[in-house]
């Protein structure tokens, strides 16, 4: 039986590790998929404190990583199948893990946008990720839906590496502002506002071009949805109350369920970055101490 186990190896639960790590507790971490989650897939990271010149998301998911693993924490690459909230047992395909405190950091997915073609075209021109699928578009004409922060970095990102980039949002100004306006304003960047998508259009099984609801067809080989993300709360789902699909939690994260916390994007907060997820990380880590 461990002290804790932290479900989720986002910068939420790697701090989680490195807090109950650090104060000598027996700490397990699962992640199915890659140690920073979300972090991973941004290429620059320019307002995380300490690093003035940003940093790329798997620079600092290693950073973190080697720390937690520094105070001793057992890091386990196994997906979580399920997660037992009453017995505060986990399961993987590997084995079964139990613990006298759970710390649930599974973090958020990619929003898909729900139009017509979007999972036929997924992996062959539809993209949640522009870090890790833009290089397969390098010299090519692709769009971005989204006017958020994740959109105006793929934008950016994009923008080095295509041809062409159409920035399609819905509204006429950008979650960000002016800011926002001038990190995407480049030779061959095409805002495209007041614009929703209809459909993705294929041929041969891949992307050739975006309908937009004006009727306009857009040519492009490759289409980044960054149209906000959905929390990673299936496993808890009837166990734990949710509002909007987000773990509620007190001031300390814990949950309604004494002994399970909540850390970073999954839980109800009102603003959702690194930093804000590592201070959640840090502070259900204390309170399990106390
Ligand atoms: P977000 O802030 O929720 O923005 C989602 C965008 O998608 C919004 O512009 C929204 O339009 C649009 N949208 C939502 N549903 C849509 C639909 N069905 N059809 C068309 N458009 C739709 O999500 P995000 O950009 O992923 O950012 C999430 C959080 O991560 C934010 O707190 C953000 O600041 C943070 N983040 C930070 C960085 C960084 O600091 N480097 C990078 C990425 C993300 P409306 O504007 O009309 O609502």
């Amino acid at each position: 039986m461990y002290d804790v186990i932290i479900v989720g190896g986002g910068p939420a639960g790697l701090t989680a590790g490195i807090y109950c790590g650090r104060a000598g507790l027996s700490a397990l971490l699962l992640e199915g998929g890659a140690y920073g989650g979300q972090m991973t897939l941004s290429s620059e990271i320019e307002n995380y404190p300490a690093f003035p010149k940003g940093i790329s998301g798997d620079e600092l998911s290693g950073l973190m990583r080697g720390q937690a693993e520094r105070f001793g924490v057992e890091l386990r690459r196994e997906k979580a199948k399920t997660i037992d909230i009453e017995t505060k047992t986990v399961t993987t395909r590997k084995g079964e893990y139990a613990a006298k405190n759970l710390v649930l950091a599974m973090g958020a997915s990619p929003r898909p946008l729900g139009a017509p073609g979007e999972g036929e075209y997924r992996g062959a021109g539809v993209s949640y990720c522009a870090v890790c699928d833009g290089g397969f578009f390098k010299g090519r004409a692709v769009a971005v839906i989204g006017g958020g922060d994740t959109a105006v970095h793929d934008c950016e990102y994009l923008s080095r590496i295509c041809e062409k980039v159409y920035l399609i949002h819905r509204r006429d100004r950008l979650r960000g502002g002016d800011g926002a306006l001038q990190r995407v304003s480049r030779p061959n960047v095409e805002l495209v506002w007041n614009a929703n998508v209809t459909e993705f259009v294929g041929e041969n099984g891949s992307l050739t071009g975006l309908r937009l609801d004006s009727g306009r067809l857009l040519p492009v080989s490759g289409a980044f949805v960054a149209v906000g993300s959905v929390p990673n709360t299936a496993a808890v789902e009837g166990q734990l109350e949710l509002k909007g699909g987000y773990i509620p939690t007190g001031e300390n994260m814990e949950t309604a369920v004494p002994g399970v916390y909540a850390v970073g994007d999954i839980r109800v907060k009102s603003l959702r970055q690194i930093v804000t997820a590592a201070a959640d990380g840090a502070i259900a880590a204390s309170a399990i101490l106390a």
